[in-house]
């Protein structure tokens, strides 16, 4: 890398302009737009600050901050784990190198679950809960439900209920350690959690082992790489996870799951062998099909209809 410029005695404007070659090296889209994010981090008061600072000095501190986000923005660390907060469904969240980075694709599934489950429902799981971005969000709009997200990394947990306790959700957001490759997890969280819940969401890890090498270099080297990697051909979490809902889900409990690239239709398959209905499969902005939505057929329906 080449070396970093010395920030000091730089007014505001032009240490944005000193960070652009640097970004630019390390191969960044939007080098002037991150240049404005960092520059807006140091000064403390976001991008909007870089503007009307711009003729002013920065100071010592500033200076030596600023030449630290940019060294770790230049290795790839991803912009929200250097500022320490990324937006979700007009919430503040906190992100880790211990989370996924919570991405607007995942908010076609927030979507589509509040659009299949209309009324505000008792109990919710989430399975792969990361930063608690799902959970949250879809508890911040129903206001009546409790929740609990489940991760297999205790780092995440913790930054999970910082964020439930910073959005005020702490009281109805639990976050428990489980790992669904283990016997009888599904079993060991309905007896803990007072049995089976009315809707069950998941972005669990969905991408091909042998696909990582080629992400992003951000998301390869700095996201955790076991909420990622789905297995062979992806789908490894949904087969541990489909089986279970007999025991997750309650009567008329709807499931939703965030899919990869072109698994869509093999994730319906699954819900559907499985005895469920299928409610949709939904795009998102970027035109992929990303959420699959299915739901548990009563018994007693499935009674009269016999
Ligand atoms: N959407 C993420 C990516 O493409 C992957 C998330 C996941 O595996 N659940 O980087």
């Amino acid at each position: 890398m080449s070396s970093l410029p010395d920030f000091e005695s730089l007014t505001v404007g032009a240490a944005q302009r000193a960070c652009v070659a640097p970004l630019k090296d390390a191969d960044i889209d939007e080098p002037v737009m991150e240049a404005r994010l960092l520059v807006g981090f140091v000064l403390g008061g976001g991008p909007e600050r870089v503007l009307a600072d711009r003729d002013e000095p920065l100071s010592a501190e500033q200076a030596l901050a600023l030449k630290a986000v940019l060294s770790q923005r230049c290795q790839r660390v991803p912009m929200a784990q250097i500022i320490g907060v990324r937006e979700f469904w007009s919430l503040p969240f906190k992100v880790t190198s211990a989370t996924l980075t919570p991405r607007p694709d995942t908010e076609t599934l927030v979507e589509a679950l509040l659009h299949h489950v209309s009324e505000s429902p008792a109990r919710v799981l989430d399975l792969g809960s990361g930063s608690g971005c799902i959970l949250l969000a879809v508890l911040s709009e129903w206001p009546d439900a409790m929740g609990v997200g489940v991760d297999a990394s205790a780092e995440a947990l913790d930054v999970a209920r910082e964020n439930s306790e910073v959005l005020g959700m702490g009281s109805r957001a639990k976050f428990v350690q489980a790992d669904w490759s283990q016997e009888q997890w599904a079993q060991a969280l309905v007896g803990s959690w007072g049995g089976p819940f009315d809707v069950v969401a998941s972005n669990p890890p969905y991408i091909p082992a042998l696909d990582i090498e080629a992400l992003e270099t951000d998301v390869r080297t700095h996201e955790p790489r076991r909420a990622l990697d789905g297995g062979d051909d992806g789908l490894d979490a949904y087969r541990a996870i489909i089986p279970q809902l007999s025991v997750l889900l309650t009567d008329d409990g709807v499931v939703g799951f965030e899919v990869g690239i072109d698994q869509a239709d093999d994730v319906a398959a699954m819900i559907l062998d499985a005895g469920y209905e299928l409610l949709e499969k939904r795009a998102d902005l970027g035109g992929v099909v990303r959420a699959v939505i299915g739901k548990k057929v009563s018994k007693r329906v499935k009674g009269r209809d016999k």
